[in-house]
């Protein structure tokens, strides 16, 4: 399969969740740890926003980074120069596609929107930039109308186009068909930009880069508008285990990048947030941590190293005797059969009257008001 590209775009689509609004010192914290981990791109906010946005992509520019940055801009002069005042070289230039969305923004005036649109590219490409295109509403525009609007933009001279499902409401199956006639009849790439209303972000991009789409763009978390984007940790970790592409990305720190946006987005991820949740790695009912302690592929897709995190194994109202007899040998604790039974079923009861895992320490209490034997 093709080399795929990430685009990362937390501190633009990601900052626009309700609610996050990020320091420039945790914007120049996500961009630096983003970098040094080998995301190739950048998406780093919208320089037409305003002084402190301004500032913040400057700083962000000033470091230095091997990563590609990109702005966001709509399609008006205005804005691809302030990109060019905060030193950028690379422009996304975004354009309404669907007909709601052109009503809206262009009162309907397809033609005004494409002289709009060429006028923007061509400032832009003047200046030098690196010019990827954003079909916004990409999901819900006349696909004939969108692949001759792109095949224009192609002979103006930009570089990559960008699918935006902006409503999130493709499935993988109607993403494929959209995208693979646009990659089969285009010659720049295609970027996937998919969104989570129906928890489809992730599925909908791996569908697109199916269809031949090779960069895709990814918020930490999924952070960012209303349900939010596909998952940077989980795209990566799909691409690298499922479909065995080689990203060059150090995939041993999502779980830091996580901890890093959520505290800055002030967000605590569910325990069942996959690949970086709390709860990726736990076991606790008594079959899964059997067959964990034996072999942990038994009920792991792969290692929690391999994503900087921890396999837990922990005890509650599912666990078995397998887990907490493995619980007492580590400290040396041998029990009797019928003291084990008993001391299993004093943890179920336990964990359903507090309504949460049992730490050892408290396990081992339950233990202690039992008759012991210690291993020497
Ligand atoms: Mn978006």
């Amino acid at each position: 399969m093709q080399t795929i590209r990430i685009n990362d775009t937390t501190l633009r689509d990601g900052e626009q969740a309700a609610g996050v609004a990020f320091t420039l010192e945790e914007k120049i914290a996500i961009a630096a740890l983003l970098d040094s981990m080998g995301v190739q791109e950048l998406e780093v906010g919208i320089p037409a926003m305003g002084a402190p946005e301004q500032e913040a992509i400057s700083a962000i520019n000033r470091l230095g980074l091997k990563a590609d940055l990109i702005g966001w801009n709509r399609a008006v002069r205005g804005d691809v120069a302030h990109s060019l005042s905060c030193g950028l070289q690379r422009a996304h230039i975004s354009i309404p596609v669907s007909p709601i969305q052109i009503e809206v923004k262009f009162q309907g005036d397809i033609a005004k929107m494409l002289r709009q649109l060429r006028d923007t590219v061509n400032f832009a490409k003047d200046q030098g930039l690196f010019v990827a295109l954003g079909g916004e509403d990409s999901s819900r525009a006349d696909p004939n109308f969108l692949l001759e609007l792109l095949q224009q933009a192609q002979t103006w001279g930009v570089s990559r186009f960008r699918f935006c499902d902006t409503v999130g409401i493709l499935d993988p199956f109607g993403t494929y068909q959209q995208v693979q006639r646009l990659v089969q009849n285009l010659t720049i790439p295609v970027e996937m930009h998919t969104h989570n209303d129906f928890g489809l972000a992730t599925a909908n991009s791996l569908a697109g880069i199916k269809a031949g789409a090779t960069s895709v763009n990814t918020t930490v978390n999924g952070l960012g508008e209303r349900a939010g984007n596909a998952a940077l940790e989980e795209i990566v970790m799909a691409l690298k285990q499922i479909y065995g592409i080689k990203l060059g990305i150090d995939t041993s720190r999502l779980k830091e990048l996580s901890q890093l946006v959520s505290r800055a987005s002030g967000n605590h991820l569910p325990p069942w947030k996959a690949i970086v949740g709390e709860n990726a790695f736990a076991h606790e009912s008594g079959i899964h941590s059997a067959g964990v302690l034996k072999n942990p592929q038994t009920y792991e897709p792969f290692a929690p190293e391999m994503v900087g995190g921890e396999r837990r194994l922990v005890a509650g109202k599912h666990s078995g005797r397998r887990f907490i007899e493995t619980l007492l040998v580590s400290q040396g604790i041998i029990l009797s059969p019928e003291a084990l039974q008993s001391l299993l079923e004093s943890v179920r009861r336990c964990s359903m009257e507090v309504k949460r895992n049992l730490t050892s320490e408290e396990v081992l209490n339950l233990a202690y008001q039992r008759e012991l034997t210690y291993a020497n």
